[in-house]
């Protein structure tokens, strides 16, 4: 049968589909149950992909405040997405695209620019079929090539934003095979005052589900403790599914712990089952278990981080705690990260640096707080603390060099201060005149070629490194042989633009213009974070040079 061109059906590919909802409220990590489930899918041999689904109207995250919305992950396309798409990436080791992350804003405008071509022929163009059309082709071209496609719809069953993704996927169900389409729908199972498991909520939800013509296949209650065998018993027979179709999903110290929670309650081994994949999955005995391995280590070590930033800002930097947690596994080190105030820093205060092994000064926009990121950049430059500096953290690294080392009274970013005399860190030529804010940045992965003989050669082991960006600004060229004159070493380049910098006498003092920190995974950690702690855990050591050939990047 020939692929149906609007929703792009095709039942010779033989996708099967999970859809993953979420009831009673959101923030409840379905995400991460759903991405845990892949993983353990992966582990079994199959080739498993995952769409989100953000009911929104913004077209991409990129132009959503992070204060809010928290933080704005980068694909190496240059998409701008949901950070749940970094849970994805870590959890399955893939790399995804902007297609993986549908949004309201992409369906709508698609379809709007094809009635405005005159494509559906003088018809009255609708919710359903057109959008709920297009929903299904773009699921199904991101699940091409794949075993196993993991949908995620955010938000929670009864959103009036989620009714059109909702529908889809009743006819999705509808058009394809019972055994290719599973549905999950995670919930909270909340405690009484006098301690008992409720799972009215979830029969709610479920109501709710059915009531749009959705029969959940799979329930998962998120709650402190593993479900009671009495409350999945009530589940299943409220919710009219099987009992062991029934799974808790309790908390967990660490995320990264959830697929061993998963595997334990048996729901990659139910999936494959219902999914009609069973006889495929590699035998237990040839399965991936370095996930499990890495998790459960023994460790041997502890390193203070601090992430110097806004006040209010801690959610926006996901990745950056999460590459610090990967550098940790590679070092078989408990890493703790502690979010400092820039602030603290600002109007002649010290800041508390003294007890912390690195700093970390990551990406942002906007003047707020930058005095205090570049008092404390000096402090961990002058007082010989490992320092690594993402996107705004390096180029705020350069302004404080051109300030206190060359002396360039009032140097600075002319994104924040346009009047600057030095404006050692300036706009991109490509950008100016930009006016659109969405998608308009230099984004996406680029190559950054890097000389031999530097800390970056040497962390990266490479002459190259292809690294993701999100900047209008760059090192001013103007100013770079007088930096480098004074100490400052560029060691990356991507064309004229300046990627990396060091400082040659320092321990470790490591800024890059890109954001290393969206292609680390927790079983390849990102070179610039593990020398980051390779040089804290020297220092603790007295300067005994750790082995970092142990550490394989
Ligand atoms: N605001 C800076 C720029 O646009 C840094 C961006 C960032 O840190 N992601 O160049």
């Amino acid at each position: 049968m020939p692929t149906d061109p609007e929703t792009g059906y095709d039942e010779t590919l033989g996708n099967k589909f999970v859809f993953v909802t979420g009831g009673v409220m959101s923030g409840l990590g379905k995400g991460i149950t759903a991405a845990s489930t892949g993983r353990l899918l992966a582990n079994a041999g199959f080739d498993v992909t995952a769409v989100k689904v953000d009911p929104y109207l913004n077209v991409d995250a990129g132009t959503m405040n992070p204060f809010q919305h928290g933080e704005v992950y980068v694909l190496k396309d240059g998409g701008e997405v949901d950070l749940d798409l970094g849970n994805y990436e870590r959890f399955l080791d893939i790399d995804m695209t902007s297609d993986h992350n549908v949004t309201t804003g992409k369906v709508y405008r698609s379809v709007i620019e094809k009635e405005r071509a005159g494509d559906y022929l003088g018809k009255t163009v609708q919710v359903i079929p057109h959008i709920t059309d297009d929903i299904k082709r773009r699921i199904r071209e991101v699940a091409r090539g794949s075993d196993v496609c993991i949908v995620e719809v955010g938000g929670t069953v009864g959103d009036i934003e989620g009714m059109p993704y909702l529908e889809a996927l009743r006819q999705f169900a509808h058009e394809q095979a019972d055994e290719d389409i599973l549905f999950v729908h995670v919930t909270l199972i909340p405690y009484s005052t006098n301690g008992e498991q409720k799972t009215k909520p979830t029969q709610h939800s479920v109501k709710e589900l059915r009531s749009i013509g959705l029969q959940p296949d799979v329930l998962v209650g998120r709650c402190d403790d593993p479900l009671d065998p009495k409350t999945k018993e009530k589940i299943a027979l409220f919710c009219d599914v099987p009992t062991d179709a029934v799974f808790s999903n309790p908390d967990v110290e660490d995320i990264y712990q959830v697929p061993l929670v998963v595997e334990d309650e048996g729901l990659d081994e139910y999936v494959t089952s219902e999914l009609d994949l069973a006889d495929r999955a590699l035998p237990e005995s040839e399965r991936e278990s370095g996930w499990r391995e890495l998790v459960t280590q023994e460790q041997t070590g502890h390193v203070d981080v601090a992430l110097v930033g806004k006040y209010g800002l801690e959610d926006a930097y996901i990745s950056v705690y999460e590459a610090l947690k990967h550098a940790g596994l590679a070092h078989n080190v408990n890493v703790d990260t502690e979010w400092v105030h820039s602030e603290n820093f600002a109007d002649g205060h010290e800041g508390d640096l003294n007890d912390v092994d690195a700093v970390v000064v990551p990406g942002g926009f906007g003047s707020r707080g930058t005095e205090g990121k570049i008092e404390a950049i000096r402090n961990a430059r002058e007082n010989d603390i490992p320092y690594l500096g993402l996107c705004l953290g390096f180029q705020m690294a350069v302004v404080e060099y051109a300030r206190n080392v060359l002396g360039l009274d009032g140097a600075h970013s002319a994104e924040i201060d346009e009047e600057t005399p030095h404006p050692v860190i300036d706009i991109l030529p490509e950008q100016e005149g930009v006016d659109d804010m969405g998608g308009t940045m230099r984004l996406g992965a680029h190559v950054t070629e890097i000389e031999s003989g530097t800390v970056a050669h040497e962390v990266y082991g490479d002459a190259s490194a292809t690294e993701r960006h999100r900047h209008r600004y760059e090192v001013n060229p103007e100013y770079i042989d007088g930096l480098e004159a004074a100490g400052l070493r560029f060691s990356g380049e991507s064309g004229r633009r300046m990627e990396i910098l060091e400082l040659p006498e320092h321990p470790y003092f490591l800024g890059t213009q890109f954001h290393p920190e969206f292609r680390s995974r927790p079983t390849r950690a990102s070179p610039p974070f593990v020398g980051l702690l390779d040089a804290a855990l020297d220092l603790q050591s007295g300067g005994a040079d750790r082995d970092a050939g142990e550490v394989e990047l």
